[in-house]
């Protein structure tokens, strides 16, 4: 599927035509490096399975809010998954067609929903019967009419990390089958709501097809009844949730998955919406960092590097796995080391218990780290945030300065 953002050629690394000791000569670690190359293949690729069929991709702006690449995917006709207002203000600045936006999220903020409405975005992706009332009432006072689809819980379980997992009945997201009906039978009534569609997202980095096909299958389900009582739906949103290839998991490949959406669909009249994120970008990010110090104890190895969970949070967030490689030249004796990070925190590594020969000042690359990357990076300890870099063929963009100090403790005051 996704060719390796990291190319090898006469023992040295490359991303596109850079070489990678270039890129951090000029930029510095760490920094996040993407391949424009890897993000339009990888979205093109998805929009192409869908050719013969009415469809939207809305790229999930959470795993990636860059607004460099979302104007990438907006250029290529993208449409946006958001969760925030911030992240409405973040596709407007991109220059993303607010009206292929669908806005998802249990807790959205009056404000948030204002501002939504205000820009015509083409669907709010409700959780609960009290947000209902809240667009309703919000709508109305602007005088306008608000879109939406209901966000349902299809109780399947996508077989993935339990922090990831939204679609079972104890999560807190959508409404069950029951309650949605009731819930479109209440929007039909309300005079500043228009029904347009129905909405899912079981969850992230699924690497099965099946969970996908159970819960298209009770959303047509749910259609049908609707469409018996008077309630038509125009358009599906199975959600994102595609997994990537970390270590050794198998994910379905864009055809595959394809194939199982468009058997399934057949002979429906209906738009498909797909709120993919992971599987756009995952691959087409790498974390560079450099190795501050070695640092072995009778008990264990310990590589000290210039990146931190506050910088790539997964590992200590879920025990993520991420690839790490050495793209330096060493001598080094090989060993088994925990790759962690200056953070004051146990849980602060990158890595555990990797076999690799490095010394200090060698450049290290964390895979995989296009999404959920930096857009999980916090501050934590005063660690002023990684730049960002795109490269396009043989050019580096720099989407993202690098924090400075100044930006650390901007908007603070002393006290008077
Ligand atoms: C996070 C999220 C997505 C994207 O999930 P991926 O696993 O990155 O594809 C899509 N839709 C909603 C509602 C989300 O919360």
């Amino acid at each position: 599927m996704t060719e390796s953002i990291l190319k090898l050629k006469e023992g040295k690394f490359y991303i596109e035509n850079v070489l990678v000791e270039n890129i951090v000569k000029v930029f510095d670690t760490p920094s996040y490096i993407y391949s424009k190359k890897i993000i339009l293949d990888n979205y093109l690729d998805f929009k192409s399975q869908f050719n013969n069929i009415d469809h939207l991709i809305c790229f999930a702006v959470k795993s990636n809010p860059n607004i460099a690449i979302l104007n990438l995917l907006a250029n290529n006709g993208a449409g946006f998954d958001i969760v925030s207002g911030g992240e409405l203000h973040r596709v407007i600045a991109a220059k993303g067609d607010p009206k292929k936006i669908v806005f998802s999220g249990v807790g959205k903020s009056k404000e948030d929903i204002e501002l939504a409405i205000k820009h015509d975005i083409l669907t709010f992706n409700v959780e609960s019967e009290a947000e209902l009332y809240r667009i309703q009432n919000t709508a109305k006072k602007l005088n306008k009419k608000a879109s939406i689809s209901i966000r349902v819980n299809p109780d399947v379980d996508p077989k993935t990390h339990p922090y990831i997992s939204t679609g079972l009945k104890d999560n807190k997201f959508g409404v069950d089958e029951h309650n949605a009906i009731s819930m479109y039978k209440i929007a039909k009534e309300l005079d500043s709501i228009e029904i347009k569609g129905i909405d899912c997202h079981i969850g992230s980095q699924i690497t099965e097809l099946q969970p996908f096909e159970d819960s298209i299958k009770k959303l047509l389900a749910l259609i049908d009844h609707l469409k018996s009582i008077g309630i038509l739906i125009k358009h599906m949103d199975i959600g994102g949730g595609i997994g990537i290839q970390y270590s050794d998991e198998v994910p379905p490949t864009f055809s595959d998955y394809a194939q199982t959406v468009k058997n399934i669909l057949k002979g429906r009249d209906l738009k498909i919406i797909f709120e993919p994120g992971r599987a756009l970008i995952g691959k087409a990010g790498i974390l560079l960092t450099e190795v501050e110090y070695i640092k072995n104890s009778s008990e264990k190895n310990f590589m000290i590097i210039n990146a931190a969970m506050n910088d790539l949070m997964r590992p200590a967030l879920y025990g993520a796995f991420h690839e790490i490689k050495n793209l330096s030249p060493t001598d080094s004796e090989e060993k088994n080391y925990d790759i962690v990070g200056p953070v004051c925190e146990t849980g602060d590594f990158l890595g555990k218990d990797r076999l690799l020969s490095a010394e200090e000042g060698n450049i290290l690359a964390v895979l995989d780290v296009g999404a959920y990357g930096m857009s999980m990076s916090s501050n934590y300890n005063s660690r002023p945030k990684a730049s960002e870099i795109l490269v396009d063929v043989d050019k580096l963009h720099l989407i993202r300065n690098r924090e400075t100090f100044a930006d650390l403790i901007n908007g603070e005051q002393l006290l008077p």
